[in-house]
């Protein structure tokens, strides 16, 4: 798929509206965030191994509800490569998810201030240009996580769409599990 088809394939897919959306989403990327968290340490602590797949499929998640997030208030956020600019891959595997997972706290910071919002009033400027600051750096950790895995955003798309495509076939979009 092409990456500018990703934001409108992910908008076919959402199950929630309204604010079970907003709740869904947000919450989505922080647990989505703490599932790469988890494979890192299990790598550290067992020497677990997981292939370059699985950890682009829980980046895909992430993205997915990043996306999400953002097509619920309009925002457009860039999902290329060189958005993440020419900083270097040196920095380590486990700083690279901490930050990610940092970010996505800040993403949860601003639900507190959405949980009154109702779907058909407008979202305050503010908080709209919050939201896309937060998301639009959390993508960038994405990027920059992946790359750690020689996995690029185009990958992550594409693996996120046959994950997700395939449940859809099967019918098992609801639900949790990674092998449904
Ligand atoms: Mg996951």
């Amino acid at each position: 798929m092409e990456i500018k088809d990703y934001p409108g394939w992910v908008e076919e897919k959402i199950i929630t509206e309204g604010q079970a959306r907003v709740q869904e989403n947000i919450l989505g990327l922080g647990g989505e965030c703490g599932e790469v968290l988890e494979k890192v340490k299990k790598l550290i602590r067992d020497d677990t191994r997981f292939t370059n797949e699985d950890i682009a499929k829980e980046l895909g998640d992430i993205l997915f509800y990043s996306v999400a997030t953002a097509n619920l208030f309009n925002f457009g956020t860039p999902l290329y490569e060189e958005a993440r600019g020419d900083t270097s891959i040196k920095d380590t595997l486990v700083m690279d998810t901490a930050l990610m997972f940092s970010t996505a706290g800040k993403v949860l910071g601003v639900l507190p201030q959405l949980i009154t919002w109702d779907d058909d009033e407008d979202l305050a400027e503010d908080l709209v240009h919050k939201l896309q600051e937060c998301i639009g750096e959390l993508i960038l950790w994405i990027i920059q996580v992946a790359r750690h895995f020689d996995m690029t955003m185009q990958d992550i798309i594409d693996i996120n769409v046959d994950k997700l495509d395939g449940r859809e076939q099967r019918g098992t979009i609801r639900g949790s599990g990674d092998e449904r």
